[in-house]
């Protein structure tokens, strides 16, 4: 399955690198992180009256009740340090992923992980690769580290290989791909995902971010999606796998995340995170998520199921609906001018979804995919807002 053409004019590949805000008299941060405009969140609040929040990619149905109850009984010892090797927490994502505890690290959301890695791996100058409408973190990341971030265009809201392959310079560390991505939903297939990982120089770490993982695994109509585990689990020793508890899981408020790789790159994490970086009840709720697997496949078959549904109830309002491998869609008006005007009418019927102008997308919304009843809601209210 690959997306198909992307409709409206052709959007600007490569994000315009923002200009750099004077800095103030006084102390002097790096000169990079002058260059960073903070990351803004999706929209929580309506001005009034019922609110739908489908702007931030939250699990539908909240957490499990085990882990709130579990994040209740761990509220009892709120005066104790958390564990700082988060033991628990790490064979509990053994048992979920197969993957083995000493190769974990966890960190305060994948953001953490992310942004470890850039402090870790980035000497002033050194370049960052994302892809053109890739998750924003990548380059604030890279920017506080010190770095300078390289975004390289897609095709038709696709990751290239040969694009990212051909904008590696010897100043290139890192290189980061979301697999599937936000916003656009798209994916790399497993060859595609061996090529890069193939090509790269051994100097050059890669990190493959699972945020939206579990979603894409279940997703039968994508067959040719993997995992990139496999290939840590093969030795790759320039690969990290990064993974969330705040999307299937519905955690996105306790900040708990992950990342997998080689053992070197392990031990780089461990001696820069901070020596409590995941909290007490962050880690005592995130082990009984992963261990509630049946609330985990409520969520995933309606994730699936929903995708459809939706992305099908927008064509029926002509609009196009990127397919998507997350649990989310990208959902194209055509125009700047007429994704203004519709979301303004949303928002004013307490619908709240993401603009992604910041991703070089000014003519899409993304829709998170909620329950039943908010996704009906949603897509009459976006009928309303293209009529008026
Ligand atoms: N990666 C991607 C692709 C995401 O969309 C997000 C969430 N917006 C994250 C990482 C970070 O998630 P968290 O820090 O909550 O684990």
């Amino acid at each position: 399955m690959t997306s198909p053409l992307f409709k409206s004019s052709p959007q600007p590949a490569v994000q315009p690198t923002a200009q750099p805000d004077r800095p103030k008299p006084g102390p002097q941060a790096r000169s990079t992180v002058y260059a960073i405009r903070p990351y803004v969140g999706g929209a929580a609040k309506a001005k009034s009256g019922k609110t739908i929040k489908l702007s931030s990619n939250e699990a539908a149905f909240g957490p499990s009740p085990q882990a709130i109850a579990a994040g209740k009984t761990a509220a009892a010892s709120l005066h104790r340090y958390p564990d700082g090797n988060a033991a628990a927490l790490r064979n509990a994502l053994q048992a979920r992923y197969h993957y083995p505890a000493e190769q974990i690290v966890c960190g305060a959301g994948s953001d953490e992980i992310i942004s470890l890695l850039c402090q870790a791996y980035l000497e002033p100058g050194d370049e960052t690769l994302y892809s053109a409408h890739g998750f924003l973190m990548y380059r604030l990341s890279t920017l506080a580290a010190g770095g300078t971030p390289v975004a390289v265009p897609e095709r038709d809201l696709r990751v290239q290989v040969d694009a990212i392959l051909d904008a590696l310079s010897p100043r290139t560390k890192l290189v980061f791909v979301a697999n599937p991505n936000n916003p656009t939903g798209s994916y790399l297939t497993k060859s595609e995902l061996l090529r890069l990982h193939e090509a790269l120089p051994d100097s050059v770490l890669l990190c493959i971010d699972e945020a939206y993982g579990e979603y894409a695994s279940y997703d039968i109509a994508a067959p040719d999606y993997s995992a990139a585990g496999f290939l840590v689990a093969q030795g790759a020793r320039n690969l990290v796998v990064t993974g969330t508890l705040s999307k299937l899981y519905g955690l996105g408020g306790l900040r708990v995340g992950w990342g997998y790789a080689a053992p070197e790159i392990i031990d780089v994490l461990n001696r820069i995170r901070g020596p409590f970086n995941v909290s007490s009840i962050g880690q005592a709720a995130a082990v009984a998520a992963l261990e509630d697997r049946d609330w985990q496949e409520k969520g995933l078959a309606h994730n699936a199921r929903l995708l459809r549904k939706v992305g099908e109830g927008f064509g029926r309002l002509g609009l196009t609906a990127y397919p998507s491998l997350g649990n989310f869609l990208l959902v194209d008006l055509d125009s700047e001018a007429r994704r203004k005007a519709v979301n303004a009418k949303l928002a004013a019927q307490g619908i709240l979804v993401r603009e992604v102008a910041a991703y070089g997308l000014p003519s899409c919304l993304r829709v998170t995919i909620g329950t039943e009843p908010e996704m009906a809601a949603c897509l009459e209210g976006f009928k309303t807002a293209l009529q008026r």
